[in-house]
């Protein structure tokens, strides 16, 4: 198994499934997962240490509930049948961010969701996690084949509330989804913050910079594109846009060109519901006193390089905060 799934240099990242203890015979529990891995010869350590020491695991500390992080060369997992049942999901940390931080709060009584970029499916299944398997969320794919591997991936993970299409999210009409309340956007980047294809690390010619920048702008009027169709969503409250980019115009100048576009109609979420306790956060240059309201990941974090926003439609009542 190669470094992509779930693994950075320090660290291989494994997400525990819950929807298949829901739909599945047999015991696949958090507890029947720890025993297993007591089985492989894997040992319990209740604190972090990176890099994470052969034959031990731990609870990530972020996401306590479900994310366990092990050596980096843990590459037993395929064909171990924890994996092959869906039942825990190789993904990065960095990438189970944003269905954290959208599905931050949300109770069964408060509507559907939308994912509305969703292949290959990691974070439309732990937003379907975090639902419980509950209500519906509706989860959109323009590319047809991606389209395919989606559907194959939510049926593995046992993902029974999720209604696929295979459709351009900005041809939807906001008016047929009077009852969804949250959105994620994890539109396509440039990956620059994916291990092994940090492009900033190296020194690219004159002539490539252009192309860069050209792409860049490209990819960043996509991006905002996306976010200012989430806005039109009647009754959505919080929508959260991710890349895994580390240039700040895919990022913090998305988020800048947003929230002047949706004209005092949406702001940053407080750093209370976004994380609260990761550190790295937003870049001040470019968004000033707001920046610790996004979250930036870097590889030093022991994660792929990565960026989660969220914004919250203003109510009535709320306090001037920008
Ligand atoms: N969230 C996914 C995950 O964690 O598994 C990864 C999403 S990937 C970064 C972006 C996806 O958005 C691609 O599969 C791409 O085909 C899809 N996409 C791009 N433009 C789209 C659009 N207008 N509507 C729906 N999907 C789109």
């Amino acid at each position: 198994m190669g470094r992509a799934a779930g693994s950075t240099v320090e660290a291989r990242y494994v997400r525990w499934n819950p929807n298949v203890d829901l739909c599945r015979a047999g015991d696949w529990t958090l507890d029947a997962l720890h025993a297993h891995l007591k089985q492989q010869g894997m040992t319990f350590i209740d604190e972090a240490v990176y890099p994470v020491p052969a034959d031990k695991y731990f609870m990530d500390p972020h996401l306590p509930n479900e994310l366990l992080v092990f050596p980096p060369s843990s590459t037993w997992w395929v064909g171990d049948k924890w994996y092959e049942s869906g039942a825990v999901i190789l993904q990065d940390k960095a990438s189970c961010m944003p269905a954290a931080v959208v599905m931050d709060g949300w109770d069964e009584a408060e509507g559907a969701c939308i994912d509305a970029t969703a292949a290959p499916g990691n974070k439309t299944s732990f937003m379907s996690a975090l639902m419980g398997n509950k209500s519906t969320l509706y989860a959109f794919e323009k590319s047809a084949n991606r389209y395919k591997t989606l559907v194959r991936m939510l049926d593995t993970a046992k993902c029974t509330n999720v209604q696929t299409t295979r459709g351009d999210f900005t041809e939807t009409d906001p008016r047929d989804y009077a009852d969804v309340t949250r959105i994620l956007l994890d539109p396509s980047c440039s990956g620059s913050g994916i291990v092994n294809r940090l492009d900033y690390l190296v020194d690219a010619d004159e002539n490539e910079s252009d192309d860069q920048a050209e792409r860049l702008e490209k990819l960043a009027a996509f991006q905002l594109q996306m976010i200012q169709h989430a806005f039109k969503f009647p009754t959505v409250r919080r929508v959260v846009y991710s890349t895994c980019s580390i240039h700040a115009e895919e990022d913090e100048r998305v988020v800048a060109a947003a929230l002047k576009a949706g004209k005092g109609a949406w702001r940053l979420a407080p750093r209370s519901s976004v994380l609260p306790t990761w550190e790295r956060r937003g870049l001040p240059e470019e968004l000033g006193k707001v920046a610790d309201r996004v979250i930036r990941c870097l590889p030093e974090d022991k994660t792929n390089g990565f960026f989660v926003s969220c914004f919250e439609r203003v109510q009535d009542g709320d306090e001037e905060e920008q």
